[in-house]
Formats: C-alpha cells, sequence, structure tokens
C-alpha cells in the first residue's frame, strides 16, 4: 500500500512512512494499547511521561496514522460531541462546564505538548469562524451563543458576530454574521501523529506496525505473530472498532471526505481573509470544515458520504466522486473567488467513530484491565489528547481532575443491529441534506431536521 496516497497530510512528509518492524512474537508488556493513533499514541506519551520505567507496546495494523489521525482536517478545537444542555442534563451544570474547560485547556495541552518534543506539524491557534450564510443559520448562532452563556460561558469563550466581523474573518458569499471562538488551533494532522509516535519511541515506547490485533481479552492483544500479554489493555481503534470480535455495534464508522486546493496565490488570500488561520465552518446541519494550510491551500471537508451496510470499512469508500464533486461545489459557492474550476489537487477520506447517544468516553474496567477511548464523532483532534492523559491517570491508578470528568467511564448504548442501523444513519444524512437545501431557499429553520437531531440523540 501506499500510505503517501491516503491524503494530501501523507502526502507532504518528509518521512518516507516505511513501517516499522512487525511484531515477532509472543511478548510481556505493562500495557499494550491497540492502534496507533492520536488516542494510542497520546496514551502511551502521558504514560511514559509519568513511569518511564511502565514497558508500552503500541500494536498497529498499517503504520501510524493511517486512520482518521492521518487524515483529519486539522481543527485541533474544544468541540466535544454531546452538547453542553445534553451534557448538563445528563450530569448537572457544573459537570458539562467543567468538560468544557478541559477540553479548551486541551487545546493549549496540545500546543505546550507539540512545542516541548519539537513536532513541527504547523500549529497555530487561530480559533474558529462559524459563518451563518441564511436566517436559519443565523439562528443558530443566535441560539448557540445564548446557550453558551446559560451554561457558562463568557464572550472570551464565543461571541457572536455580525455580517462585518464575520466577512471580516472569512470573507465568504452571502456572510450574514457567525460566531468566533479562541479555542482552536490548526494544525498539520498526519504531522502530529508521525512526530508523536516518534516521541514516544524516544522514550521507550515500542510500537509494532504492520501487525493486526484479532481479539481483545482482559490481559491480553492476540495478532497472528504472537500476542502481546499485559495486565491492561487499551483499544484506541476509533472507527475501525467494529472489526473487533464482539464490538460489531460498539459504535457506527461514519465517512468524513475532503478535497485541497492547489496553493492560493496572495490576492486570493487577500479577497477570502482567514489572516490567523483560524479554521472555518457554517451553521448548516450537515457538517463542513475548512482550513488555510501553512503552505497556502484550502483543505476543506465535510459530512455526507453513504455509511456502509454492516458498519464495514474498506479503502474503496475513502473515495466517493460524488461527494468530492459536492465538496468541490461548495467551495465555489463559498468562495466564488476561487473560479467555475475550483482547483482541486488532492482528494481522500477516512472513518471516523460515532457512539449510538453521540457521546465520546473513556475508561478503564479495573476488573479486567481493558481501557477504551472513542466515539469522537469527528472531534477527535484535541480530544483523544484529553484521553490520553485521562487513561494515563486511571491506568496509574491516579484519581485527578480528569478522572472524575463526566466522560469517564460512561458506556454508550449499543447501535440497532442491521438493517436498522444502516436505514436510521442513512436516512438521518438525506433529511440533513434536504435541510439544508431547504433552509437555503426559504430562510426558515427546518422542523425536520430538528427532530432527527433528537433521535440521533445530540
Ligand atoms: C476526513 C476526516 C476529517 C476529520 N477532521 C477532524 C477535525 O478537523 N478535527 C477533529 O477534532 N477531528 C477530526 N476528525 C476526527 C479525528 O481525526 C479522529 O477523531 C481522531 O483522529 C481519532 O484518533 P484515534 O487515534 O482514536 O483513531 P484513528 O486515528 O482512526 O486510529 C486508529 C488506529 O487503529 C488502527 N487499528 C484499527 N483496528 C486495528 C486492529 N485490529 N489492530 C491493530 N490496529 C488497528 C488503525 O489502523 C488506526 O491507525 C476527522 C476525521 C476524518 C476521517
Amino acid at each position: 500500500m501506499r500510505y503517501q496516497e491516503l491524503s494530501y497530510w501523507l502526502s507532504t512528509m518528509d518521512d518516507p512512512l516505511t513501517p516499522r518492524p512487525p511484531l515477532g512474537g509472543d511478548a510481556d508488556a505493562d500495557v499494550v494499547i491497540v492502534g496507533a493513533g492520536y488516542t494510542g499514541l497520546w496514551t502511551a506519551y502521558y504514560l511514559a511521561v509519568a513511569d518511564p520505567a511502565l514497558r508500552i507496546t503500541v500494536l498497529e495494523r498499517e503504520i501510524a496514522g493511517f486512520g482518521a489521525s492521518g487524515r483529519n482536517g486539522g481543527w485541533c478545537s474544544a468541540l466535544f460531541p454531546t452538547s453542553l444542555p445534553a451534557l448538563a442534563r445528563r450530569h448537572g451544570r457544573d459537570a458539562a462546564l467543567r468538560m468544557q474547560r478541559a477540553m479548551q485547556e486541551t487545546v493549549r495541552e496540545v500546543g505546550r505538548a507539540v512545542a516541548a518534543e519539537g513536532i513541527d506539524c504547523d500549529w497555530q491557534l487561530g480559533g474558529t469562524v462559524v459563518l451563518a450564510r441564511s436566517e436559519a443559520q443565523l439562528g443558530r448562532a443566535r441560539a448557540e451563543v445564548a446557550e453558551a452563556r446559560a451554561h457558562g460561558l463568557d464572550p472570551a469563550d464565543l461571541v457572536l458576530l455580525d455580517a462585518a466581523e464575520a466577512a471580516a474573518r472569512c470573507t465568504a458569499e452571502g456572510v450574514r454574521g457567525g460566531t468566533y471562538t479562541p479555542h482552536c488551533a490548526v494544525l498539520h494532522p498526519a504531522r502530529l501523529v508521525r512526530g508523536l509516535a516518534r516521541a514516544v519511541e524516544r522514550r521507550g515506547v515500542r510500537i509494532h506496525e504492520r501487525t493486526p490485533v484479532t481479539a481483545i481479552r482482559a490481559g491480553a492483544a492476540v495478532t497472528p505473530a504472537g500476542t502481546v500479554r499485559a495486565p491492561v489493555v487499551v483499544r484506541a481503534t476509533e472507527g475501525y472498532t467494529p472489526g473487533l470480535p464482539g464490538q460489531r455495534r460498539a459504535v457506527a464508522p461514519v465517512y468524513s471526505l475532503m478535497v485541497a486546493t492547489e496553493p492560493l496565490p496572495e490576492e486570493i488570500w487577500a479577497r477570502i481573509g482567514l489572516a490567523q488561520r483560524e479554521t472555518f465552518s457554517d451553521h448548516r446541519h450537515v457538517i463542513i470544515y475548512g482550513q488555510r494550510t501553512a503552505d497556502g491551500r484550502l483543505a476543506f471537508g465535510g459530512r455526507g458520504a453513504p455509511y456502509h451496510f454492516g458498519s464495514r470499512v474498506e479503502p474503496g469508500y475513502d473515495r466517493e466522486p460524488r461527494v468530492f464533486a459536492a465538496l468541490r461545489r461548495t467551495l465555489g459557492e463559498l468562495f466564488p473567488v476561487l473560479g467555475p474550476e475550483v482547483p482541486v489537487s488532492h482528494t481522500w477520506g477516512g472513518p471516523l467513530g460515532v457512539a449510538r447517544d453521540w457521546s465520546a468516553s473513556v475508561g478503564l474496567d479495573t476488573s479486567t484491565g481493558l481501557a477504551w477511548a472513542g466515539g469522537y464523532v469527528g472531534d477527535g483532534v484535541g480530544t483523544a489528547n484529553l484521553a490520553g492523559r485521562t487513561l494515563a491517570d486511571l491506568i496509574r491508578g491516579a484519581e485527578s481532575d480528569l478522572t472524575s470528568l463526566p466522560w469517564v467511564g460512561h458506556r454508550s448504548p449499543r447501535w440497532e443491529p442491521e438493517p436498522v442501523r444502516w436505514l436510521a444513519v442513512n436516512a438521518g444524512l438525506k433529511v440533513m441534506f434536504s435541510a439544508d437545501r431547504a433552509e437555503l431557499r426559504t430562510g426558515r429553520p427546518s422542523r425536520r431536521a430538528a427532530l432527527c437531531n433528537r433521535f440521533l440523540g445530540h
């Protein structure tokens, strides 16, 4: 496999992406981690920092950064998939606010860690601007700010922008306003994950690549080449989790796809803005996201690719010409300055993990030593760092501010069996797409989309 072809990011690495040696046979460790994405590697990192004597082994089916961590949009944000009101309903207002503050602190912690480890990943703390381009979107922007205030966040966390303020950050077509938060950094995702792999190796962690784990059980991660025995086994496989025995309905792998333009000339950037490399989106239902890369491209993505029956994950699903064409069209609508032929040079995609109740979770079952983190619903760049720090505390038995956060130990319900799961996820996507189209036409918010959101639980 040519790993460079998996994303624009992996194609722009100095590193040849040569796989590390696979596991050679049975082995022992104190902690074995399955999956070398952000979750697995941050967990290894904070464990190794806290206790350099720990014997930590990471097993990865392909190479570090093969999964979503080497392919994402590079928003290291404080977004948490469960909304503040939903968290407050379940756990109380204080716990919800603590979770939100922990996420904000996580954005800064990733910045500190990459600086400390010398990971050159084009990190820039420019915040996020989310545009409102219809009356309905403006209504959602206002509601989001009101909700944030009601739950204890202040203008230093999130502000409403009028049309001029929003356009001053990002001049897209038809901007009527928006929201801005400073709690997001932009980065080169693959450089982060590959740099992290090297950072943990420097601290004595063993990484075996091209080593598929065929079963996880108490005390062991089993591979065709041998079994790694360890009192703690961490599952860090996110969108790929349904491929493990007994995990078919744990998360739904939902695909997000991206395109990148050729580097754009300065005069185009002068018209678009994003001068602080703010990440950007708008308040539509079907999520879109973008960043201005350090080499002057627009990297732009969105959900909307179909969910595949039986939670299947296959390389071919990363590439949906229909979705790439839609992303290109959307970029052209947002930024007519790009011209009728938006100059796209790269297209790619990958799966992310969605839990049935839209809740990310992290935990360790102390009776079995089985630990997990994931279900980030596409907000994993920051959240995986918080998961890694939290798992490091849980595994070492250290009680901390992190181990009492409300997502710790949360168990999401399983997804419905097929064909219900396939019907529900794909019907939900259809409703959201048609709601976005109708809202742009009529300006009125869609009631069907609100109902669908309620069914999906967020
Ligand atoms: C296109 C796209 C855009 C995104 N944009 C953003 C964004 O801008 N901001 C944001 O916060 N989030 C974003 N996300 C989500 C984010 O990338 C993920 O939440 C995050 O990378 C998850 O990290 P992870 O380590 O848990 O999982 P992954 O990075 O998916 O890593 C899991 C690893 O486990 C390995 N693995 C799986 N099964 C096995 C097995 N049986 N044996 C051994 N190894 C195995 C895989 O090969 C993989 O390397 C995006 C995701 C995608 C796909």
